[in-house]
């Protein structure tokens, strides 16, 4: 059989670990909310369906590359985690998988150069810069090229690229409550500058002191969950340092992210460091890792005044928060907690926007249609605004929002509250 080698690597690899095979009693209660199987009607594009494929690629009963023609669409989204009734941890089988399997593969060169070209980019911010800078000169020729090169011109935010972060330390406005690490991230903070600002609004309004490492850039997440887990780990190791380094990690009480896709990654960094030498301290952060919706409402603070207008807002739920970090409570509860301002619940919830990291780059026919779906379903509410805690779901979605000829803005949590905080 092809790849014994990397075959036999990726079953002791996963083995035993691979509780969702054992678990998995194929109920099927996870399809319907499984954007490809809804996209696709196809049993083998199902979390069920990928579940047997994995495990006859394990058995020796499957070439792996058959599988992956099945494997590769799933957006890891991780609905069909939510909604399994016996606790199946489809992550924990897919990742590995995916890591072991990329080893194991055949992608052609282009392929591999506009991979590692692509998260390379998105993972260094004087990179990204740059690659929009020359995305804007090339996005009046966006009819000439071939999908793949035309996806990312379709995502390129407006205003981006403008402003800078800010580092440094932030001192609590009034009596201090809190310490916490704010991550800046990498992508977001060139694609969209002003969450950064305006989480150190919110948090500072609020009694938290907030510390921002200047030297670290990209978690990893986003190589991670795109099955690149040597990159991911490089990352990973330099964040390790830099929050390592000054007893900066023991000394905040939470390591906060504003990307859903960041938190859910740093909580997995267990999983990406297991059997390492980075394995505890990989832990010990990943145990001080919150969203800053999550580490915000259990902080009792004052909500802020109201706001000159009534506001409709409509909630997305990143999959990296609602269904990787079981997050849609605090979100929803600081939203609410501003006086003028109308929760809209948009339907079919679960169901990814289709941004999932670089998917809308890799997989760009299936993520547009399910951005489009997300959209129209987020403004058939009527919003004067929608709102969401990931950078790339407030990409992909403003970016459909805008095609369906709509002008209502997608905004991060954080800025709808700094907003608020800013009528004071
Ligand atoms: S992670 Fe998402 S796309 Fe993948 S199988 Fe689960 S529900 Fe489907
Ligand atoms: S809901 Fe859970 S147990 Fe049922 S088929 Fe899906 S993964 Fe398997």
């Amino acid at each position: 059989m092809q790849h014994a080698i990397e075959l036999d690597a990726l079953r002791s690899e996963v083995g035993d670990s691979a509780s969702a095979m054992a678990a998995c009693v194929h109920c099927g209660f996870c399809l319907p909310t499984c954007p490809t199987y809804v996209e696709l009607g196809e049993e083998m594009d199902s979390p069920r369906g990928r579940i047997v494929l994995m495990k006859e690629v394990l058995e020796g009963g499957l070439e792996l590359e058959e599988a992956l023609e099945h494997i590769d669409p799933c957006l890891g989204c991780m609905a069909c985690v939510t909604a399994c009734p016996s606790g199946v941890e489809y992550g924990e089988l897919l990742m590995p998988f995916r890591e072991l399997a990329e080893d194991g593969r055949r992608r052609s060169l282009p392929d591999r150069l506009w991979r590692g070209l692509m998260l390379d980019t998105l993972a260094s911010p004087a990179r990204l810069r740059w690659m929009l800078r020359l995305g804007r000169l090339a996005a009046p020729f966006r009819a000439l090229l071939p999908a793949r090169l035309a996806a990312p011109l379709d995502l390129l935010p407006e205003g981006a690229d403008r402003a800078e972060v800010g580092f440094g330390v932030f001192p609590a406005v009034g009596e201090q409550r809190a310490r916490v690490a704010l991550l800046a991230g990498c992508a977001q903070q060139v694609l969209a500058p002003r969450i950064h600002q305006a989480t150190i609004d919110v948090l500072t309004r609020r009694g938290v002191e907030v510390v921002v490492p200047g030297e670290e850039a990209c978690c990893g997440s986003l190589a991670f969950h795109a099955g690149d887990a040597p990159r991911a780990r490089a990352a990973a190791g330099s964040l390790l340092n830099v929050l390592g380094r000054d007893g900066l990690l023991p000394d905040v009480d939470a390591v906060l992210t504003n990307a859903a896709g960041c938190g859910s990654g740093l909580k997995e960094y267990g999983l990406l460091f297991a059997g390492r030498p980075e394995e505890a301290a990989a832990g010990a952060l990943a145990a001080k890792v919150r969203d800053v919706s999550t580490f915000l409402s259990a902080l009792e603070t004052e909500a802020p005044p109201p706001l000159p207008q009534p506001l409709r807002v409509a909630y997305h739920d990143a999959c990296h928060l609602a269904h990787a970090q079981s997050e849609r409570a605090g979100p929803r509860q600081l939203l609410a907690q501003v006086p003028n301002l109308t929760l809209v619940e948009p339907r079919d919830w679960e169901i990814c926007c289709g941004s999932a990291g670089i998917y809308n780059l890799e997989e760009p026919e299936l993520a547009a249609r399910l951005g489009r779906k997300k959209a129209e379903a987020l403004l058939e509410g009527e919003p004067d605004v929608i709102a969401t805690g990931n950078i790339g779901c407030l990409t992909q979605i403003q970016s459909h929002v805008r095609r369906l000829g709509s002008p209502i803005p997608v905004r991060h949590t954080m800025e709808i509250l700094a907003s608020a905080h800013a009528t004071d």
